[in-house]
């Protein structure tokens, strides 16, 4: 890298748009946001770490740019909230060069623009070691909006957006040295955050409990059912399944267990309650995105998963396995 420090942070800092809430951004000792009357601030931090989150040999840098920002932005989606402010810290390996610092930059500004999201902080060093990413999101909700994942009450329908398993097929294809269909490759390279969704939840009042899929469905639901003190039956047969993770069913039907057991689907799960099915099935219809209902929340907190001719589906493989050597998932 040729560019030193200072002149790189003030490119950036050219670079970043400053959005209406933002006081103070890139420049100063802190940034400072303007949080609107009755909203309160939330902020969610994730760290990105080559080797363990993302391998460059399989990922371009825009790409990643993009991905280390929606990742993010899916937790605000998953609280209702509204993302406003990001900061973005790098340890940047010595050996990168000036143009691949630009082609992540080009993916991280993508993503801003993407969710109108405000650069407004961060930290920027040289690693000694691999790419260090951290990216910390800060957005707003209305205080009584918040979707908390402990609200879920037996007799709850159970929600998710989107598909299921694109991601964990994507990566299962790469570790097989298959290539990827570019809808699979999207999802795992470039997800999407279900922005537009989390906040339309929260403005809308329909959640009673919510959090976005990062490692399976499985896993995930499990978090929300033991702080919700409840229990939930999923129905197998009802899972939303793009056509490209059809496609690869039809050949091995073993993969099913991805679309519950895969990571990073970045799609939201909620739960919400049966009265609400009309309003749900008109949110999904405005905006475009399939809204399934998988299952229902029950009261025994035993998490069940079923399908035709099997009222017991046990998935073979329950562990997101990503680039995780130890199988300890509690680190992630
Ligand atoms: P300090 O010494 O106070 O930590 P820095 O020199 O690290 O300040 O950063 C100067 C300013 O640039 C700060 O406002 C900081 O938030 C911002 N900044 C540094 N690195 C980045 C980055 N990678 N992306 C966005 N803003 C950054
Ligand atoms: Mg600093």
């Amino acid at each position: 890298m040729r560019v030193g420090e200072f002149e790189l942070i003030d490119k950036i800092r050219r670079r970043a748009n400053i959005g209406p809430e933002i006081r103070l951004g890139i420049g100063d000792d802190c940034s400072s946001i303007v949080v609107p009357p009755n909203c309160e601030l939330l902020t969610s931090t994730d760290l990105l770490l080559e080797g363990v989150h993302f391998c460059l040999d399989w990922t371009d840098l825009r790409s990643l740019g993009i991905k280390s920002v929606a990742v993010n932005i899916s937790d605000l989606a998953a609280m209702g909230a509204r993302p406003v402010s990001l900061h973005l810290a790098v340890g940047l390996p010595a050996n990168f060069s000036d143009e691949q610092v630009e082609q992540y930059l080009n993916g991280i500004f993508a993503g801003l623009d993407r969710y109108k999201v405000s650069l407004t902080g961060g930290d920027t060093c040289r690693s000694g070691g691999p790419l260090v990413i951290s990216v910390t999101v800060q957005g707003v909700c209305h205080k009584d909006r918040l979707i908390k994942r402990d609200g879920a009450v037996a007799g709850d329908d159970l929600w998710v957006s989107g598909t299921l398993g694109d991601s964990g097929l994507a990566l299962r294809l790469l570790q097989s040295n298959k290539t990827l269909p570019a809808f699979l490759a999207d999802r795992h390279f470039r997800p999407e955050a279900r922005a537009e969704l989390g906040e339309q939840l929260g403005n809308l009042g329909l959640a009673t409990a919510m959090l976005d899929l990062s490692d399976g469905l499985s896993g995930d639901l499990g978090h929300l059912l033991k702080v919700s003190a409840v229990g939930a039956s999923v129905n197998m047969d009802k899972l939303p399944l793009s056509n490209e993770f059809l496609i690869e069913l039809r050949k091995d039907q073993s993969l099913l267990d991805l679309a519950i057991c895969g990571g990073e689907d970045y799609e939201l799960l909620f739960t919400a309650h049966p009265d609400k099915r009309p309003c749900v099935e008109q949110l999904s219809e405005e905006m475009n995105l399939p809204l399934t209902l998988i299952g229902t929340i029950t009261g025994d907190q035993k998490l069940q998963f079923y399908k035709e001719g099997n009222l017991n589906y046990k998935p073979e493989n329950s562990a997101f396995d990503h680039f995780r050597s130890t199988g300890d998932s509690s680190l992630e």
